[in-house]
């Protein structure tokens, strides 16, 4: 199980060799965004240039090997997950989505995407009933358990069996950067009891610092994942700002990277 830096069209992406259909994260790289937003800004709302953004957009979706068009999240740090059909596709710039932090679909060519900047991306494949699932884990997503709900939105929806669904966790904060006042281990330790300890550390300064994708590795685990199908980046957005978009880093003067998934056309 590995990330690996692959470049399509002039586009350098991230994918999980343990997910076996058309998936992406992105870096900061690849676009034409200027200013904060070089390059490869996809957040339609972050004060980019919205001919750039467009132009991001066409990269991206020539990358991944898809017409223009995407279903999307409007994110809520909540734990709604949408089941999305062809009638949810929108381009850049389209109309409101619903709120949600999560989408699945077994539609064909449809690509889901999601937007974090040191959040936790996290992708869904049931190679079994060849559907997809997407969501976006900031600390009160991980500890509300939208991973979780994400998985069983899939078994409701399409039948999948939680054994058959393999997941990669993408590149977002770190337990090196992520420093938390006490009720980001609070919710954990209330989540997972005794087994979040594991996932939880005191800094430096003495404040603690918490591994949100080791907790959304768990949860995975929990909601029925085999550990061996569980694929986590062990790349940090903040340490590695260059690359990836960090909200900390840049104190919220930033572009968004996004991740993206969809089951393979026919
Ligand atoms: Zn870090």
């Amino acid at each position: 199980m590995s990330f690996i830096l692959k470049e399509s069209c002039g586009v350098p992406l991230m994918v999980s060799d343990t997910i076996g259909t058309a998936h992406a994260f992105t870096t900061r790289w690849g676009g034409v965004s200027g200013g904060i937003w070089e390059s490869l800004n996809l957040g339609e709302n972050r004060g980019d240039v919205k001919a750039d953004v467009e132009e991001n957009y066409r990269r991206l979706s020539a990358a991944i090997g898809t017409r223009l068009g995407f279903a999307f999240t409007r994110q809520v740090h909540r734990t709604a997950v949408r089941r999305v059909y062809e009638s949810d596709r929108r381009e850049p710039y389209g109309p409101t989505p619903p709120e949600c932090d999560g989408l699945i679909t077994d539609v064909p060519g449809l690509p889901i995407i999601i937007f974090t900047a040191d959040c936790i991306p996290i992708l869904l494949y049931d190679r079994v009933k060849n559907a997809v699932g997407a969501c976006h884990a900031g600390w009160r997503g991980t500890v509300a358990d939208i991973a979780g709900e994400t998985v069983r939105r899939m078994a409701e929806e399409f039948g999948s069996r939680p054994q058959d669904i393999c997941a990669a966790i993408g590149p977002g904060i770190g337990a090196c950067c992520f420093e938390t006042g006490p009720e980001v281990p609070e919710a954990v330790r209330s989540l997972l009891g005794g087994e979040g300890d594991a996932f939880i550390s005191q800094g430096r300064g003495g404040r603690e610092h918490v591994d949100l994708k080791g907790v959304n590795r768990q949860l995975l685990i929990r909601a029925g994942l085999s550990p061996k199908g569980i694929d986590v980046s062990g790349e940090c957005t903040m340490c590695l700002h260059d690359k990836y978009w960090s909200h900390r880093y840049t104190d919220g003067a930033r572009g968004s990277q996004a991740s993206i998934i969809m089951v393979k056309g026919c």
